[in-house]
C-alpha cells in the first residue's frame, strides 16, 4: 500500500528504491544525472564517511546535504554490516563483539576502531541524515542456537540504547518522539534473528515494544564465503520476507535491507514492504550487466532480462541496449559502443549504464505503484 514518508528534505512516496551512495558517491554519476533516472533519495554509508573524512568534517561542512550539495531525503545504515563482516572473517582479539560494541582493526590502515550503537548514532547525528539506523547485531549462517539468542538479546538491548542516544541528541522525551508535529529525524531499529523465524517473531516484538519509525529486515545470515543462499532452501529468502512482513503493523515503514533484483523487489511490495536499497543496479551496471525489458536481454527472469553487455553477439549490434527506454544511454548509443567502453573500463561507460540501470529500476517502482492504484 501507498504510504508517505515525511523527511526534512521532502516527501518519499512508497514504494520507493535507495540507491547506495557508498562514500557519499554513486559512482560515475553528478546528482543531475541521478534526477534524471527519476530516483529522488539515496541511502549513504556511515563508516565509510567517518573514516575517509570525518562525520565532525562534514558537520562542519553543512552536513551531507551540504556537503554533497544534494537536497533529497538521505538515509544512513549505522555501520554495522561492514564492521560485523569483518570481525566474523577475521575475529581475534583486536576484532571481537562485546555488550559495549565493536572492536576492530581496519585492514587498509591497520588502525583500531571502536564502534557502539551511541557511537553509531553520534557520527548519523554529525552527518544529519534525515533515516538514521541503530547499530544491529547481524547472525553468522553457521551460528548454533545459543549464540543466535545471545545475538537476538544484544540487537534489542544495542536498539533501546541507541534510541536513549538518539533523543538524548535531538533534546526528546519519549513524548516529543510520538508528536508528529515535531520536525526531527527518523530512526529505523533492525529485526534481526537470521533463518530462525521464533527469533524474527522475538527480535520484532522486542523493537516495537521500544518504538521506532522504520523496522527494517536484517538481511540473511553472514556467510564466512561468499553466498548464504547455498545454505538456504530455495525461496526461503522469499518465506523469510514475507514472515517478518506480517510481524509488523501496516502503518509502520518497513525497510528490505538489501532487496534486490526487480523481481525482489516486485515481490517484497507484494508482502507488505515498502522502501529498498541496494548496490545492483550501479556495481553491475560498471560490470556491464544490464537490466532491460523481458526478451530483450541474453537472460530471462521472472519480469525482466538482463543483457550481458561484454558478450560477444552485441559486438555489431547497432541496437540500443533497451527499446523501450529513453534514459541518455539507451538514446544515444548503441550496443557495441557501450560494450567498447565497459570493455575498456571507461567512466563514460560506468556512467550511462548507471543512468540506464537506475532508471529501469525507477520503472520497476513506478510500475508497481501503478498496481497499488489499480488494486485501490
Ligand atoms: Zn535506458
Amino acid at each position: 500500500m501507498k504510504k508517505f514518508i515525511h523527511t526534512n528534505h521532502g516527501k518519499i512516496e512508497t514504494p520507493a528504491f535507495f540507491p547506495d551512495a557508498t562514500y557519499g558517491t554513486i559512482k560515475a554519476l553528478t546528482w543531475d544525472d541521478l534526477e534524471k533516472t527519476g530516483t529522488n533519495q539515496i541511502v549513504t554509508t556511515t563508516l565509510h564517511l567517518e573514516q575517509k573524512r570525518g562525520s565532525e568534517y562534514i558537520d562542519q561542512m553543512g552536513g551531507v546535504h551540504g556537503f554533497f550539495g544534494l537536497n533529497k531525503p538521505i538515509l544512513s545504515d549505522s555501520g554495522g554490516y561492514q564492521v560485523f563482516s569483518l570481525i566474523y572473517r577475521r575475529p581475534g582479539n583486536k576484532n571481537a563483539i562485546t555488550d559495549a560494541g565493536c572492536s576492530f582493526i581496519d585492514p587498509e590502515n591497520g588502525k583500531y576502531h571502536f564502534l557502539s550503537p551511541e557511537i553509531s548514532q553520534i557520527i548519523q547525528f554529525n552527518l544529519g541524515t534525515d533515516i538514521v539506523t541503530v547499530l544491529d547485531v547481524p547472525v553468522q549462517h553457521d551460528a548454533p542456537t545459543s549464540q543466535l539468542k545471545q545475538a537476538i538479546k544484544r540487537n534489542t538491548q544495542w536498539a533501546k540504547r541507541s534510541k536513549d542516544k538518539f533523543l538524548e541528541l535531538h533534546h526528546l522525551t519519549e513524548q516529543d518522539f510520538n508528536n508528529p508535529k515535531i520536525k526531527r529525524p527518523l530512526i529505523g531499529a533492525v529485526i534481526q534473528g537470521g533463518n530462525n523465524k521464533d527469533l524474527r517473531k522475538q527480535s520484532a516484538e522486542e523493537l516495537l515494544s521500544i518504538g521506532f519509525d522504520l523496522y527494517n529486515f536484517g538481511g540473511p545470515p553472514i556467510h564466512k564465503e561468499k553466498d548464504w543462499r547455498s545454505n538456504a532452501p530455495r525461496g526461503f529468502h522469499h518465506e523469510m520476507l514475507e514472515y517478518v512482513s506480517n510481524l509488523i503493523p501496516d502503518d509502520k515503514i518497513k525497510y528490505a535491507m538489501g532487496v534486490g533484483s526487480p523481481d525482489d523487489m516486485i515481490f517484497s511490495t507484494k508482502v507488505g514492504w515498502d522502501i529498498f536499497d541496494t548496490v545492483l543496479p550501479t556495481r553491475n551496471g560498471r560490470h556491464g550487466y544490464l537490466y532491460v525489458s523481458k526478451g530483450h536481454g541474453n537472460k530471462d527472469f521472472n519480469n525482466y532480462s538482463v543483457l550481458n553487455i561484454k558478450g560477444k553477439r552485441y559486438k555489431f549490434s547497432n541496437k540500443p541496449v533497451d527499446p523501450n527506454c529513453k534514459c541518455e544511454c539507451c538514446s544515444t548509443v548503441t550496443r557495441a559502443y557501450l560494450r567498447h567502453l565497459i570493455k575498456i573500463n571507461d567512466a563514460v561507460g560506468w556512467r550511462l549504464a548507471s543512468i540506464h540501470n537506475l532508471t529501469y529500476f525507477q520503472k520497476t517502482i513506478d510500475s508497481i505503484k501503478l498496481q497499488y492504484e489499480n488494486d485501490s
